[in-house]
């Protein structure tokens, strides 16, 4: 008989996958010691603070750790984690997935022996003007980011939009 560990999903100041001895931690907002991985999803403020922890390790994509150098963060311990890449943390692998929302920005697919988590950071499923959408991924797990959740954001169409600002 196989030996079943269950997979923790959690808010820890950010948004926390533990799997065994394994803990992960995404788009932290505070500084926590306990997380030797911290993955940023893009470079807004409200997500990318894991930049300045001291003592993890933080992958992102390159254009969100250049985006966010722009403001003058000193980042140390970064290691670059490409649309489409991987990385292996113990029993645990991560994948950087295009999230659709800004330049650089991911969703994270953390695949476990017992199934994939799936945390989306913000995202979208359109086309925009500078960026290509999301794609669905199939997950038993998913953590969906929803700062504009909320029925009471309404924005207006983005090409009318655009049209009145050339206009
Ligand atoms: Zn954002």
């Amino acid at each position: 008989m196989g030996c079943f560990m269950p997979i923790t999903v959690r808010w820890d100041g950010g948004v926390s996958v533990e799997y065994g001895g394994s803990r992960l931690i995404f788009d932290p907002q505070r500084e926590s010691g306990s997380y030797r991985y911290v993955f940023i999803t893009h470079a807004h403020y409200d997500h990318s603070k894991g930049f300045s922890f001291k003592g993890s390790e933080k992958a992102s994509t390159e254009e969100t750790k250049k985006i966010v150098s722009l403001y003058g963060r000193k980042i140390s311990g970064w290691r670059p984690l490409p649309v489409g890449g991987r990385v292996e943390v113990d029993d645990l692998e991560v994948v950087a997935h295009n999230a659709g929302h800004v330049l650089g920005s991911t969703l994270y697919e953390v695949i476990t022996p017992e199934g994939n988590v799936v945390y989306t950071g913000d995202f979208q499923f359109k086309d925009t003007f500078t960026v290509r959408a999301a794609e669905p991924i199939s997950c038993d797990i998913l953590v969906v980011d929803s700062t504009f959740g909320s029925p009471s954001f309404v924005f207006p169409d983005r090409e009318e939009l655009a049209h009145e600002m050339v206009e």
